[in-house]
C-alpha cells in the first residue's frame, strides 16, 4: 500500500511554527502584515483570498485585502502597488492571479518590491533562488520540498523528474530539487517519450494542468509522486473515468456536482510508494509557505 502524504498536517505543523514566531515578533514589536490584492469576480480567486486573509487572522499576522474594481488599469494598479511597497505596516504583497486582460501582469508583479515579493515572482528573487541565495521562493515549490522533508523522503542522490516548466510551479519547484541535490529533468509539451522519462523518477512531480494526465504505466513502482494538480471536473464522462467505484467520491460528487482531480490519475497512486493526495497534499501547503514567507519578510526586511 502506497504511504499518503498527509499534506493538512505538514500545513498544520508549518503554521503552528510560523503563529510561535508571530509571537516571538510581537515581543519585539513586530507584527507582521500581508497585503492581498484581489481584482474582479472570479470564484476561484475569490477563495483562495479568502482563506488566505483568514489563515493571516489566525495565525497573529495583519492583513489587507484590497479590491479594485475589475476594470482597473496597470496604471491604476502600479500606484496601488507603488503605495503598498512604501506602507511600512506591509511586509508581503500578494497580487492574485489571474489578472483581467486589461492588465499587464508581468509589469506589475516587477513592480512589487522584491523583499515584500512574498509569492516569490519577482525575478530578482526567481534570480536569487537560481543562484542559491537567500530569497522569498515560491510558495507551492517551497511547500513541495516540505512535504517530502517533512515526511522523511530522500531527496538527495535521487533521480526527480518535474513534468511542468511554469514560472511558478514547474521551474522554481526543479530548482529547489536541484539544490537538495537531487538529480533533476524537466519535462514539458515538447518532450520525447515522456512516459520513458517518467518511468526514471524517484521523485516524480506532475504539475501540468491536465487532469489525470500521469497513468499508471508513467510511474516507477514505489516512487514518490507529487501531484501539484488541481483540475475541476463536471462532466460524469470524466468523473467515471477517475473514481468509478469510489462510493465517498460519487456521493460528494452528486451533491456538488464537480470534483477536484490533480494531473496524476488516482489509478497510478497504486503503483506509488508514496504520495500526495488531491485534494489534501500540496494544496494546504501553499497557504501555510506564504505565512511563512510573510513572516520571513517582515524579519529580512528589519534585519532580524
Ligand atoms: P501552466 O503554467 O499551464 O504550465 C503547465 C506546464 O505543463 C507547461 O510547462 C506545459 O508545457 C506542461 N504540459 C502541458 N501539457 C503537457 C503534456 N501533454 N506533456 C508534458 N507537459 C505538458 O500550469 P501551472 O501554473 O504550472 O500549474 C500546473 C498545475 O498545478 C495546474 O493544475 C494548477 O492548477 C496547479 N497549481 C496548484 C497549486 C497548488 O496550490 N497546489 C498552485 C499552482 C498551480 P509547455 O511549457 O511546453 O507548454
Amino acid at each position: 500500500m502506497a504511504k499518503i502524504l498527509d499534506g493538512a498536517a505538514i500545513a498544520a505543523e508549518i503554521k503552528r511554527e510560523v503563529a510561535a514566531d508571530v509571537k516571538r515578533l510581537e515581543a519585539q514589536g513586530v507584527r507582521p502584515g500581508l497585503a492581498a490584492v484581489l481584482v474582479g469576480h472570479v470564484p476561484a480567486s475569490q477563495m483562495y483570498v479568502n482563506s488566505k486573509v483568514e489563515t493571516c487572522g489566525e495565525l497573529g499576522i495583519y492583513s489587507d485585502l484590497i479590491e479594485p474594481p475589475g476594470t482597473v488599469t496597470t496604471e491604476e494598479m502600479t500606484d496601488l502597488v507603488a503605495a503598498l511597497n512604501d506602507r511600512d505596516d506591509i511586509d508581503g504583497i500578494l497580487i492574485q492571479l489571474p489578472l483581467p486582460k486589461q492588465v499587464d501582469a508581468k509589469a506589475l508583479l516587477d513592480a512589487v518590491l522584491p523583499a515584500k515579493d512574498v509569492d516569490g515572482f519577482h525575478p530578482v528573487n526567481a534570480g536569487k533562488l537560481l543562484a542559491g541565495r537567500p530569497a522569498l521562493v515560491p510558495c507551492t515549490p517551497a511547500g513541495v520540498i516540505q512535504i517530502l522533508k517533512r515526511s522523511g523522503i530522500a531527496i538527495a542522490g535521487q533521480h526527480a523528474v518535474v513534468v511542468g516548466r511554469s514560472d511558478i510551479v514547474g521551474k522554481p519547484v526543479a530548482m529547489l530539487l536541484l539544490h537538495e541535490n537531487a538529480t533533476v529533468t524537466v519535462c514539458h509539451s515538447k518532450t520525447r517519450d515522456l512516459g520513458a522519462v517518467t518511468r526514471e523518477a524517484d521523485i516524480l512531480v506532475a504539475a501540468i494542468g491536465r487532469a489525470g494526465f500521469i497513468t499508471p504505466e508513467m510511474v516507477k513502482p514505489g516512487a514518490t509522486v507529487i501531484d501539484v494538480g488541481i483540475n475541476r471536473i463536471t462532466e460524469q464522462a470524466d468523473f467515471d473515468r477517475f473514481f468509478a467505484g469510489n462510493l465517498k467520491r460519487e456521493e460528494a460528487f452528486a451533491r456538488r456536482g464537480s470534483t477536484v482531480v490533480g494531473d496524476v490519475h488516482p489509478k497510478a497512486f497504486e503503483v506509488a510508494g508514496a504520495y500526495t493526495p488531491v485534494p489534501g497534499g500540496v494544496g494546504p501547503l501553499t497557504i501555510a509557505m506564504l505565512m511563512s514567507n510573510t513572516v520571513h519578510a517582515a524579519r529580512m526586511r528589519r534585519g532580524l
